[in-house]
């Protein structure tokens, strides 16, 4: 994923900074502790579909 395009993608819950986790192509929110799938390339912003993520687990 370009780094730009991470600059303007933030968090539908909180709008805060997404973190790209390029082991599970994720993007997580280290605020409300949610894992957001990237599926085909593309950022899958929906609260339904983010996996929550343990809280011992954040980076
Ligand atoms: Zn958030």
């Amino acid at each position: 994923m370009h780094h730009c395009l991470l600059e303007i993608i933030v968090c539908p819950v909180c709008h805060g900074k997404l973190n790209y986790n390029k082991d599970n192509f994720e993007l997580t929110c280290n605020f409300d502790h949610l894992a957001y799938p990237i599926r085909n390339g593309i950022p899958v912003l929906l609260k339904n579909e983010a996996r929550q993520l343990p809280l011992d687990d954040r980076q």
